[in-house]
């Protein structure tokens, strides 16, 4: 498989916290002349059958996608799911309870948001959510923007929505162990979301990595919006020590609001294996 296709297996859709509807990113995925694309919504596959629909009305490569939030070590990581049946019961149910604590957290986050001088904030970022079931921290951040309580989204979470800021609620999610099985179980393959991202000591990381990988993950995304150059590299080392095959995906949310476009990253560093060697696609 070439490592130098242009694929990009990590973005959002207004079924999450993307601004963008499923077909109109396919058409941009299409004119930034990606070749392989996976639409990778939080916790949640609703948007995958119109996606899938879109991409094959315009020859683009697609494979199925889901990036599922999960709790280890005190932290929130994300494992991105590719190549599954988006059908399989475990993991539609799986999905669904994760999704299933973000109301309740988004009314905690509202009352200590409140605390802190922002009113309503629960209504506010009901404004901007797609989706009933999968209302996040970002839609809060485009709520305080809005009322002009931060400058940009990164602002709002430095400010309010990071660990430890004043409208962070810590949230209980899925076992790495559970998220890995129920896409695993539907035939996909597990790939750790930008590691880089979580702030891990050396230590944690090697346990995040090795748990991963005993639990039947296969890949972790090496080139991602998320990453620097440097990152790059050391990702792709710990790739080649954990005989873990690389991905690469923008992270993309918002044409106003991300940094990297869609099929715009550089290509995986030679020598790793692609993930999408061994993906289902149509
Ligand atoms: P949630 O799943 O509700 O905890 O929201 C997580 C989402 O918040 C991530 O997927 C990003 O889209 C967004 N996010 C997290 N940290 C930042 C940041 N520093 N700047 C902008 N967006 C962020
Ligand atoms: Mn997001
Ligand atoms: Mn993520
Ligand atoms: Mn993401």
């Amino acid at each position: 498989m070439d490592i130098n296709l242009n694929a990009d297996l990590h973005c959002h859709s207004t079924a999450s916290d993307g601004t963008l509807a499923q077909d109109d990113l396919a058409q941009r995925a299409k004119d930034n002349g990606v070749a392989l694309w996976a639409l990778t919504d939080h916790d949640e596959i609703a948007g995958i059958d119109v996606a899938q629909q879109a991409a094959r009305d315009l020859g683009l490569g697609f494979t199925t996608g889901v990036e599922i939030s999960v709790s280890f070590a005190g932290v929130t990581v994300h494992i991105v799911g590719l190549g599954f049946d988006h059908r399989h019961p475990d993991l539609v149910a799986g999905l669904a309870a994760t999704r299933g604590g973000r109301a309740q957290r988004a009314r905690d986050m509202a009352a200590e948001l409140a605390k802190v001088g922002i009113k309503d904030a629960y209504e506010g970022a009901l404004q901007y959510v797609g989706n009933p079931d999968l209302i996040s921290r970002t839609h809060f951040a485009r709520h305080i923007v809005d009322v002009g309580m931060a400058r940009d989204t990164h602002d709002v979470f430095r400010k309010y929505l990071a660990d430890n800021k004043p409208g962070f609620v810590p949230h209980k999610w899925a076992a790495l162990r559970d998220a890995v099985s129920w896409i695993t179980g539907a035939g996909g393959v597990a790939v750790i979301a930008h590691p880089a991202r979580y702030g891990l000591s050396p230590t944690a990381e090697y346990a995040l990595f090795s748990e991963f990988k005993a639990h039947g993950g296969q890949a972790v995304e090496v080139v991602t919006g998320s990453h620097s150059e440097a990152e790059y590299i050391k990702y792709a080392d710990t790739a080649r020590e954990f005989g873990l095959m690389a991905s690469r995906g923008s992270d993309f949310h918002s044409p106003t609001e991300s940094r990297i476009d869609l099929g715009t990253l550089p290509p995986l560093p030679k020598g790793l294996t692609p993930v999408w060697s061994v993906l289902r696609t149509h």
